[in-house]
């Protein structure tokens, strides 16, 4: 593997390490490229502050700290400066106005809430509830259809507890439309090596099927996770079992 394009930083708050360490991690794994996609800001109304992300006004440090890491490591890696977007009705226009001030390669889609923050919820939250299921669904394929991202990121985010039947009527939505589209779907590594609900294996098994392309993203959230595959333990069966080959990783990004 070549490439990871899902990185964040300390300022979503969530985060561990320098920006210097993720790309020193990610050249003693041999990767040639390294985009950060920190979760973007959004422009909230005023007195909200979002837990998870960075705040609109650190837009020009962010920019700045890669710009000036781009430059020193060029000889080594290909930087890129991405956000991870939530796609949203009502912030994602004025928010690419705001975004597109500064330096910018790509962003992909990360749906964490639906709606957005802070009136909708978090899809990582358990739930039976077919409603928020469909919503998720529709909302992400919403996202999806603006053409704006270079690829979604978790797209098993939504922590669906109920039968299969139901979950693959909705989620064999968001493949189709990534076929469709042309847009590469993640295989998130964070999820895996954190044990968490995702990636799973009734999503990525129905995928396969329609041949959409996938993508791995470190979603490094501290610097040890810019690493291949091989290096989580069991990840790689994880791929080989749902039938996901794996090559340099390398996409065309949609720059912006
Ligand atoms: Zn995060
Ligand atoms: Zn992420």
């Amino acid at each position: 593997m070549l490439a990871n394009y899902h990185t964040h930083t300390v300022r979503c708050k969530h985060a561990e390490g320098s920006e210097r360490e993720y790309i020193e991690a990610a050249i003693a794994e041999g990767f040639k490229i390294l985009g950060f996609s920190d979760h973007t800001p959004q422009p909230y109304p005023e007195g909200f502050v979002s837990r998870i992300r960075m705040d609109m006004s650190e837009l020009p440090d962010y920019t700045e700290t890669l710009v000036k890491l781009r430059d020193e490591y060029r000889n080594d890696i290909t930087i890129l400066i991405g956000y991870e977007v939530e796609y949203s009705r009502k912030y994602f226009e004025p928010l690419l106005v705001e975004l597109k001030k500064y330096p910018l390669d790509y962003i992909i889609q990360g749906q964490h809430y639906v709606p957005e923050e802070p009136a909708g919820s978090y899809v990582g939250t358990k739930t039976g509830s077919e409603e928020k299921l469909k919503a998720y669904v529709d909302y992400t394929i919403e996202g999806m259809k603006t053409g704006l991202f270079t690829y979604l990121a978790h797209p098993d985010l939504i922590n669906y507890i109920g039968p299969d039947d139901i979950y693959l009527r909705h989620m064999r939505r968001i493949v189709e439309a990534a076929v469709d589209l042309d847009i590469p779907l993640e295989i998130n590594a964070y999820g895996f090596a954190d044990k968490r609900w995702y990636p799973c294996d009734r999503f990525f098994r129905m995928a396969v099927e329609y041949k959409p392309k996938f993508i791995i993203g470190c979603d490094a959230h501290i610097p040890g996770l810019v690493c291949q595959p091989e290096r989580i333990e069991g990840f790689t069966d994880f791929l080989t079992r749902n039938g996901i080959e794996y090559g340099d990783n390398v996409i065309k990004i949609r720059r912006l």
